[in-house]
């Protein structure tokens, strides 16, 4: 038998002043789980998060914590009965109470032997033994983070909901952070809902990515998956610059100068979208000849350099392509950085190319031989 989720959010929807801010929501999160809501501003992720916590009302759905209904057409509980854990980007400690003060906050109004226990060993949990008697205003910006992470988790909630918590911080303090709380968290077997708007930080934390566009999910799967299998070609854009080449279909296929390309499904003369990563072009001097085709990479197309850049731990290379005059971007790791007007043949790594319909689709009407449910082919 599977156990029941933590958290579960039922076909969730909610509209503000005529405009839906979310739109038929539905999934679960389990013990010891991290789901990251992750999309671009003002897509719905807060308003998500708020409704799981019970401070915004959903107008239908379910909200359920360990499957007991929290909210629903029937009742609706407060925050505070729900048994979550909160934490916001302005996570705001009480200034005119002591660190050990805030963490007993959640614990109940005063600070009793028992209570004092368990604020010094979540004090201790995140780093922070001995800073009981402090104030906040004489803690630095990570350790003021940890004391609201040791006052939400001193609790003990079953749910931990969680809104750019991290975003306050400064980029030095915030890997660090991030990782600490992770630590935490999956010890404390929380079921976390972590809402995000940066990728990395999304890929980095969440065994689960539901990715949002629109006030609706619009993928939800591993970071592995979401980004190595994406839905779309916006569902690939949010994680990383792409390059699209552009096709057409014959007879299921889709000849490009970088060879062909399967498009199976798809209907005669549909145009097409070939994704790909700027890290999964290969790059190859020219040396006369055309380096040879493999069938991994296809065929090696020509261009010249028009810039390269240094970034650290890689190069990005842009060449405007010989055949349409197009600018692809290349990434290589570490220093690579050919001069303007270099002559280079690029090829695409087959595997992680993502084979579309082209998102301005008129000229056919539907792309697809039929209407079966279709997203992140990989060519033949
Ligand atoms: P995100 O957290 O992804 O940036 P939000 O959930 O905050 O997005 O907002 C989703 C949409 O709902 C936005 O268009 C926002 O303007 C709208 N919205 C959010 N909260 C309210 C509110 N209290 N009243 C009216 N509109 C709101
Ligand atoms: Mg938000």
């Amino acid at each position: 038998m599977t156990p029941t989720p933590r958290l579960g959010l039922e076909r969730i929807s909610k509209t503000y002043a005529g405009s839906p801010a979310v739109r038929d929501v539905s999934f679960e999160v389990d013990e010891g789980h991290v789901m990251c809501l992750l999309g671009p501003s003002g897509c719905g992720k807060s308003t998500l998060l708020r409704i799981a916590a019970g401070v915004e009302r959903q107008d239908s759905g379910v909200v359920r914590v360990d499957g007991r209904v929290v909210s629903g057409d029937a009742s609706h509980a407060p925050p505070e009965a729900r048994g979550i854990g909160l934490m916001f980007q302005d996570f705001a400690l009480f200034p005119h109470l002591t660190v050990a003060q805030n963490v007993a906050f959640g614990l109940g109004r005063s600070l009793n032997g028992a209570r004092s226990a368990v604020v010094g060993q979540y004090l201790e949990r995140v780093g922070l033994s001995g800073y009981g008697a402090k104030f906040p205003h004489e803690l630095s910006g990570g350790e003021q983070q940890r004391v609201a992470l040791a006052r939400a988790l001193a609790p003990r909630p079953r749910v931990m909901l969680m809104d750019e918590p991290f975003s306050g911080l400064d980029q030095r303090l915030r890997d660090s952070v991030r990782d600490e709380t992770l630590a935490l968290l999956k010890e404390e077997g929380a079921a976390v809902l972590l809402v995000t708007h940066e990728p990395e930080e999304a890929l980095r934390m969440a065994d689960r990515i539901a990715l949002m566009r629109g006030g609706a999910v619009a993928q939800v799967g591993a970071p592995y998956h979401v980004y190595n299998h994406p839905v779309d070609r916006k569902a690939a854009a949010f994680f990383s610059d792409v390059n699209v080449i552009h096709g057409e279909v014959r007879a299921r296929q889709t000849d490009t100068p970088f060879g062909l390309f399967l498009t199976p499904g798809m209907v005669d003369r549909a145009d097409v979208e070939i994704i790909i990563r700027p890290q999964h072009l290969k790059i190859e001097e020219d040396r006369g000849a055309p380096p040879p085709s493999t069938m991994r990479t296809g065929v090696p197309a020509r261009g010249h350099v028009t810039r390269a850049r240094f970034m650290g731990s890689e190069s990005l290379i842009e060449v405007r392509m010989d055949h349409d005059g197009s600018l692809l971007k290349a990434t290589v790791p570490g220093a690579y950085l050919p001069g303007a007007g270099a002559p280079l043949w690029l090829s695409l790594r087959r595997e992680h190319c993502f084979v579309f319909p082209c998102e301005r689709q008129s000229k056919v009407g539907n792309p697809w031989e039929d209407d079966r449910d279709r997203s992140g082919k990989r060519p033949g």
